[in-house]
């Protein structure tokens, strides 16, 4: 891959990512919340869910790119303007979409870290201003992009002179039918041996079935992911987007019970392992 000038491994020790408190690439950090910021009441009961089981940073789009025109689209400025009650309240950074290139400045001013979805991975207009925005940029890979190609689209954001790129594996298309994505575990230590940014997994999105999450949150953790993403609501089966994949508060708590100690557990052991090879 000759042309990643900044996103090469080569090029760099490994990337923190500060947001406020917290550093992506170091650990495992967790970021919850619901697919859409559809009310005040649903998003900060959420967000007050999440904190409480032990999330580092809350999810939810205020702009929502849908396969159809006539789907609910996002609350827009009303959402970010929520998602900024429920930063003061719980304290969590804020992660949240933005979709067009002429929103960015603007969204940037509510969000800690501003995500590109997969639809919008090679949206260039799109990388560049948000290479601009100064914010942390989240970049899912898209669903149908090599890992050459979803490199060189966080290779426009650093050139932009934004450092902050995270990447974000959320499953790709194939021929499997059963999952709504295929999930490509593979990713992780694939791009860890390309380049110096952290990855974090989407199991909401890449599996679309609720009973597939924990066991691909696990096995993300076993893979070496420095995070991530999963979608929580208050009220899943009143959820106006993704209602089908959408976690319980009580289900997320599961999932952080079996996460946190696995990945403490394999930190452990890599640590063993490092001081006996010298
Ligand atoms: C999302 O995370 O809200 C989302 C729309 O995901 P993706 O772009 O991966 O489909
Ligand atoms: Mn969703």
């Amino acid at each position: 891959m000759k042309n990643l000038k900044l996103a090469a491994r080569e090029q760099k020790e490994r990337t923190i990512v500060n947001v406020g408190s917290v550093e992506v690439g170091r650990g495992l950090t967790v970021i919850a919340g619901p697919c859409s910021v559809e009310s005040e009441a649903q998003t900060l009961e959420t967000a007050r869910a999440v904190k409480a089981a032990g999330a580092d940073m809350m999810r939810g789009g205020a702009f929502k790119p849908r396969t159809s025109p006539y789907a609910f689209q996002g609350l827009g400025l009303e959402g970010l303007k929520i998602l900024e009650k429920a930063r003061k309240e719980t304290g969590l950074p804020i992660v949240t979409e933005v979709i067009d290139p002429r929103d960015v400045s603007w969204v940037a001013e509510f969000a800690d870290v501003l995500q590109i979805g997969t639809r919008n991975m090679q949206n260039f207009a799109l990388l560049k201003e948000v290479g601009k925005a100064g914010r942390p940029v989240l970049l899912k890979r898209g669903m149908y992009s090599t890992l050459e190609e979803w490199l060189n689209c966080a290779e426009y954001v650093l050139s932009e002179g934004n450092p902050d790129v995270i990447l974000c594996e959320r499953g790709i298309r194939t021929f499997e039918k059963y999952t709504r994505n295929t999930l490509d575990l593979s990713a992780v230590p694939a791009i860890k041996e390309l380049t110096h940014l952290p990855i974090i997994i989407d199991p909401t999105h890449s599996t679309g079935r609720l009973s597939l999450i924990s066991p691909m949150s696990s096995a993300a953790v076993a893979a070496g992911a420095d995070g991530l993403i999963i979608e929580v609501h208050n009220q899943p089966e009143n959820a106006l987007c993704d209602a089908d994949q959408a976690l319980t508060p009580e289900m997320f708590t599961g999932i952080m019970a079996q996460v946190r100690p696995l990945q403490a557990f394999l930190e452990g052991s890599r640590s063993l392992a490092e001081a006996q090879r010298f």
